[in-house]
């Protein structure tokens, strides 16, 4: 219960609180930071995935700052020969103003990739954002067989079934999804809400994919998962370099290592940027007892 209401009151604590609880999941606000967090995770053998912070943008001015950004990114990271990839959110590109200049921004960004043999990820948003992020997918997909690829989340009701109607893409260059949970607060009538039933869709999104070869990054945190996730990779007798691990950047190092040692690819998803607050709020949501942690650690200075 207080758990749930210092989780409420998450949005309107003071900056500087939340930032002592935001260093550890987030790499810097500089695109230094973010590749000195890269060439610590590659030199543990960790691939990673960088995220720009922020999304849900009030112009298209700023979509286009967004995507000059990621340019500038791309040339960083491949100048410094960092082992790893780019994700990106529809919605910090225009996607709520004007879904074609938000497909042309990400389509300058996934040629610019591409321009380097490296893929880009679309992160999936809430809900009304799915459709056309799987839209812009397809359209990608087509131009870069090879260097995009999507996330589903397996509390939606409706991902297998989608993963099902986008099959047709699966010929010749293969698929390449992350498979998550879901991170947005999504109606009943839409997604699973109960743990053993987004677990249990978790696991039949898995094994769908493995079956049909598709590439999955299996994100997840939750120990429950990885064992089956084990399974089902024994299972279909999928090869090492047909799927990865992906955890978030400071979250269960220990479970993280533990899956290198077994020896399967781990990538960590590496965000920076100055706009870390809507990120951070998101993470402490997400595990109210760290807030707790926080709250305990300022009143017993
Ligand atoms: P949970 O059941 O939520 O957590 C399992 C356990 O993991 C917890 O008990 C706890 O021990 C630990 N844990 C989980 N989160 C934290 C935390 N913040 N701090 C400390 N411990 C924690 N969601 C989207 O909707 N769209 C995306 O595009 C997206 N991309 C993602 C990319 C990656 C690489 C990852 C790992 C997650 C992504 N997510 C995305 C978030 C995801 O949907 C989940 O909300 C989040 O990962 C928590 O789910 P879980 O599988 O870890 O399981």
């Amino acid at each position: 219960m207080i758990n749930k209401m210092i989780a409420a009151t998450l949005p309107y604590m003071p900056k500087k609180l939340v930032w002592l609880f935001s260093k550890r999941y987030i790499a810097g606000e500089t695109i230094e930071d973010a590749i000195k967090a890269s060439q610590e995770l590659n030199a543990q053998g960790i691939k990673v995935t960088v995220d720009l912070l922020g999304e849900f943008i009030k112009d298209l001015s700023q979509a286009t700052e967004n995507k000059d950004a990621y340019l500038n990114i791309i040339e960083a990271f491949e100048k410094n020969k960092i082992d790893g990839n780019y994700s990106v959110k529809p919605t910090f590109f225009g996607l709520l103003i004007d879904p074609e200049v938000c497909y042309q921004n990400i389509r300058t960004v996934v040629a610019k990739a591409a321009e380097y043999n490296n893929f880009v990820r679309i992160d999936m948003e809430d809900s009304p954002c799915v459709d056309e992020e799987i839209k812009m997918f397809r359209r990608l997909k087509k131009e870069f067989p090879k260097n995009v690829g999507l996330v589903v989340q397996a509390y939606l009701k409706r991902t297998l079934p989608d993963l099902e109607n986008m099959m047709d893409m699966q010929n010749g260059t293969g698929l390449n999804y992350r498979l998550c949970k879901g991170i947005y607060v999504e109606p009943a009538e839409i997604a699973y809400k109960k743990y053993e039933e987004i677990n249990e869709n978790y696991i039949k999104d898995l094994d769908f994919m493995l079956k049909n070869e598709i590439y999955p990054g299996i994100a997840t945190h939750d120990k429950n998962l990885i064992q089956p996730a084990y399974d089902l990779i024994k299972k279909y007798n999928v090869p090492k370099d047909k799927y990865e691990f992906q955890m978030l950047y400071g979250v269960t190092p220990e479970l993280r290592q533990s899956i290198i040692d077994e020896g399967h690819t781990m990538r960590v998803y590496v965000p920076f940027g100055k706009d870390w607050f809507g990120y951070s709020t998101r993470r402490l949501k997400e595990n109210p007892k760290m807030a707790m942690l926080i709250i305990k650690a300022l009143f017993s200075r």
